[in-house]
């Protein structure tokens, strides 16, 4: 077996070798201490430290405002959909009772545009019962799931079904900016009503490329695509948003943003490890040039898989051409036979983890930022030699 293996995993996903070889270094010592760092008290000097710099440096990386919070939340991303609700739902509650219109009904609309969102909003549905004092809606805005279940497309803006914000009580507006089951990503910010918090789901697309901060209420994502190990989520807040426990919808302590923002992210133990990851991968992300500089080498890899796909008579992409995400390159052969040929094949020479996710099957390529270029190129081209012959 080769001690390296070119990973395609969709995620938890491949970190970079220098990252792992500073972990490998430190693993007992972690910055003179004679501890692994996750032998240190998340109250130590040493761990305050790590913290502060993994702060400072995601600030850095992704020019953040000074009124946002940086919170490390645990749960995954998957409980980001309660806390997004709860939270959102409870600053729009606090609203409109200042404004005298408590009881109003509060709408939250999404953009469905692939599993991530589509399970977001359904949370956000389960959990309406939750909620005392004001009925609330979801509203798919857009909702494109195709008739044979699969996604693949992100409507013109034009033909989205958004809630107008002079008319109702919309608490937000939430998307995924890119899609990882289905590889659709959004190229631009969605324009909405400025008055209305725009939330994002990044957790695939993370630090893959500059983003307007200042555009959104709340960012957010999982760690273990392009930051580091699963286990740590990062939620970027504007502080507006926060809001005190006791207002809105009864919520655990662990959801609560504000809670979360007061303690510094040390409510309770936080997922100390996955931090001092993260805090690495962003030192490694600063060298490659920040996200003006990952964001060129990230659109060179994806381009180069889609010219082989669009080139190829034996590959397919069922993303239209607008939407394809520059992370997760997702792609189909012509018969499942070949599917199965090509991936058992692609294994033979050392390209891992290539299988698409199993509720739509086909190939993904994850081509994370910590996918050196040359993975794609050697030592096995196997994307760029396969003909139809080699299946036959
Ligand atoms: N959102 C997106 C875009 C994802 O890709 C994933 C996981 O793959 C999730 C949410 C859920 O993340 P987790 O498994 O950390 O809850």
């Amino acid at each position: 077996m080769s001690t390296y293996a070119l990973n395609f995993g969709a995620g938890p996903a491949k970190i970079p070798q220098a990252v792992l070889l500073k972990a490998q270094k430190e693993f007992l010592n972690v910055h003179g201490t004679g501890m692994s760092v996750m032998e240190l008290s998340h109250r130590s000097k040493p761990f305050g430290a790590i913290l502060e710099k993994t702060k400072k440096d995601l600030t850095e990386l992704m020019k953040i405002p000074s009124n946002y919070t940086i919170l490390f939340m645990q749960g995954g991303a998957t409980t980001e959909f309660a806390s997004v609700f709860y939270n959102l739902v409870a600053t729009k509650q606090q609203e409109l009772k200042q404004a005298g219109k408590e009881g109003e009904e509060i709408v939250v609309d999404y953009l469905v545009t692939g599993a991530w969102s589509s399970k977001a909003a359904q949370e956000a549905e389960r959990l309406i019962p939750t909620v005392i004092g004001n009925p609330v809606r979801v509203n798919r805005a857009v909702n494109v799931k195709q008739s044979n279940g699969k996604f693949g497309v992100i409507p013109p803006a034009s033909e989205w079904k958004l809630t107008d914000a002079k008319k109702h009580n919309v608490a937000y507006v939430y998307y995924c900016d890119n899609e990882t089951v289905h590889g659709v990503e959004f190229q631009s910010i969605p324009q909405i009503d400025a008055s209305v918090p725009l939330v994002t789901d990044v957790s695939s697309n993370f630090l893959s490329r500059p983003i307007d901060v200042s555009k959104f209420g709340i960012v957010y994502g999982g760690a273990q695509k392009n930051l580091g190990p699963a286990g740590v989520t990062i939620v970027v807040v504007r502080n507006d948003l926060l809001v005190d426990l006791n207002v809105g919808p009864i919520r655990p302590l662990m959801l609560d943003f504000k809670t979360a923002a007061d303690n510094d992210s040390m409510y309770n133990t936080p997922p100390t490890f996955a931090i001092y990851m993260v805090g690495l991968t962003l030192e490694w992300l600063k060298e490659q040039g920040g996200l003006d500089g990952i964001q060129k080498a990230n659109n060179r890899k994806s381009e180069k898989l889609y010219k082989v796909i669009d080139d190829s008579k034996i590959y397919t992409s069922p993303v239209a051409k607008d939407c394809r995400s520059h992370m997760n390159v997702v792609f189909n052969l012509t018969t499942e036979e070949l599917e199965k040929e090509f991936l058992k094949g692609a294994e033979e020479k050392n390209m891992h983890q290539l299988k698409g996710h199993r509720s739509v099957g086909g190939v993904r390529a994850s081509i994370y930022n910590a996918l050196p270029e040359e993975d794609l190129t050697t030592p096995f081209p196997y994307f760029f030699s396969c003909k139809r012959d080699d299946f036959m």
